[in-house]
């Protein structure tokens, strides 16, 4: 049994490399959020306990969270391992999950970081435009308009919405960065991080995710 899991901060890119590794390893990719809507949907036990939580506008505790994960290891398709996303997000939650897993003699086998520096990050992240009458949406890297600032569709201006704008999207991204370091930190001192350069084309990054795992992971601090 192989598990992973997959760190980075938001527009890392971590979703598409997640894809990536689920075909290329064969393991399932869970993200915490679809663990937590399909532990909720199928009304397990302990989807219903989460869900108290979550009505009642609290955080779903730790302990609850392992349980829900601890369900969806036990099915057939994570027989051979997983890729956790979103979960460990803080140090105490790694730690809680190292334990959960030292009780079933298991381990987290690497900690997979896709390193973008921040300033990388804030530029992707603010790079969304949308026209002003239409809200059609364009991307400075992704999806330029034929005339600069103006909609393709409509002729109407493009204009930034204050979400996407830089300076919100750092104060945001400082306390996620807060997380994910700890997080770092965490798996550096257990000798399970392995991090891959996330400035490079996604076919890149993908290939250096499966290097660092081919090199070995479990045990290999
Ligand atoms: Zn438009």
């Amino acid at each position: 049994m192989t598990l992973l899991v997959l760190l980075g901060a938001p527009g890392a890119g971590k979703g598409t490399q997640a894809a990536v590794l689920r075909d290329r390893l064969g393991i399932p990719h869970i993200a915490t959020g679809d663990l937590f809507r399909a532990a909720i949907r199928e009304a397990t036990p302990v989807g219903l306990e989460a869900r108290t939580y979550m009505d009642a506008g609290q955080l779903v505790p730790d302990g609850v969270t392992i349980r829900m994960l601890e369900e969806r290891l036990a099915r057939p398709d994570a027989a051979n391992g997983a890729i956790l996303d979103g979960f460990p997000r803080t140090a105490v939650q790694a730690a809680a999950l190292d334990s959960f897993l030292a009780g079933r003699g298991s381990q987290v086998d690497a900690a997979l970081l896709i390193d973008v520096p921040p300033d990388a990050l804030i530029e992707r992240l603010s790079g969304r435009w949308i026209c002003q009458s239409a809200g059609h949406p364009y991307h400075v890297s992704m999806k330029l308009p034929a005339v600069p600032g103006i909609c393709d569709l409509d002729g109407s201006p493009l204009v930034q919405r204050a979400d996407d704008q830089p300076q919100t999207i750092r104060a945001r991204l400082v306390s996620q960065l807060d997380d994910l370091n700890a997080v770092v930190e965490h798996y550096r001192a257990t000798g399970a991080l392995r991090t891959v350069d996330g400035l490079r084309p996604i076919d890149a990054v993908s290939a250096g995710l499966l290097d660092v795992l081919e090199a070995g992971t479990a045990g290999a601090a």
